[in-house]
């Protein structure tokens, strides 16, 4: 697999232990929305979701800082300006246009391909993020108004006046609550257990569904 050099431009924290990482955009690298690339030499079995758009002259990522993590604290800590060697982009967790209706759902930075695909033109699809509190809802003023119906699951506790739209309780729960039986098009990132939550449902409710998943952890 081809490699690529890289240096950091900039990076904005999103929340206390969220942020985002910008970085040069090697000649020649190219992606779809909702691929990922990993760091070579440095923890080859980190991977990380490409933020969209794919015709930007920089690169960007969203991560979340495990603060016991081997790599995370390598990124949150590397000055502007230092060097990284990416692999190309990989991975099929692309949007596939279908006569179903889309519903995107993500827990915490799991969040990341969905932006991609908002960027890249996609609409009209129903979004659930879980989030713990409504200070981890990324990107939320770019998505809500790309989405038919954005909802933000939040499950500790948070004033309904500051997210009006929000469900509360994680997103297997509101899928069960707020969508009719029927077949759709699921697209699940973000925590295994999620997505094996959802997908239960998913077997139980939603018959004719299709299911695309991408499991970060
Ligand atoms: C296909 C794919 C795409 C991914 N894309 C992203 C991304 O866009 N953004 C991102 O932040 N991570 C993403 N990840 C997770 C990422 O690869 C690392 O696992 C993560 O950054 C932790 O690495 P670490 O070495 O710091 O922690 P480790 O030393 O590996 O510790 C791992 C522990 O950290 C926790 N953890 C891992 N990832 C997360 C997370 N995102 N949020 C909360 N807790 C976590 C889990 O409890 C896990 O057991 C992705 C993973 C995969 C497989």
């Amino acid at each position: 697999m081809p490699l690529y050099t890289t240096h950091i431009t900039g990076r904005r924290w999103l929340s206390s232990d969220t942020f985002e990482l910008r970085f040069s955009r090697p000649h020649g690298f190219t992606f779809l929305p909702g691929q990922k690339i990993g760091f070579a030499g440095q923890a080859p079995d980190r991977e990380y979701t490409l933020l969209g758009p794919s015709k930007d002259s920089e690169l960007s990522i969203c991560v979340r800082l495990v603060s016991q993590g081997l790599f995370s604290p390598r990124l949150a800590g590397a000055t502007i300006g230092a060097t990284f060697q990416i692999t190309a982009a990989t991975g099929f967790f692309t949007f596939k246009p279908s006569p179903r209706r889309a519903v995107l759902i993500a827990t915490g930075t799991g969040i990341a391909p969905f932006v991609a695909f908002a960027r890249a033109g996609v609409r009209d699809f129903d979004l659930l993020h879980g989030v713990r509190s409504d200070g981890e809802l990324y990107y939320r003023s770019e998505l809500a108004p790309a989405a038919r119906r954005y909802i933000p699951c939040i499950s500790g506790p948070f004033k309904p006046e500051r997210v009006p739209e929000a469900f509360a309780g994680r997103v297997d729960a509101c899928l069960d609550n707020r969508f009719e039986p029927g077949a759709y098009d699921f697209y699940l990132c973000g925590r295994a257990d999620m997505i094996r939550d959802v997908m239960r449902l998913v077997d139980q409710r939603f018959e004719g569904s299709f299911v695309f998943s991408e499991a970060f952890f």
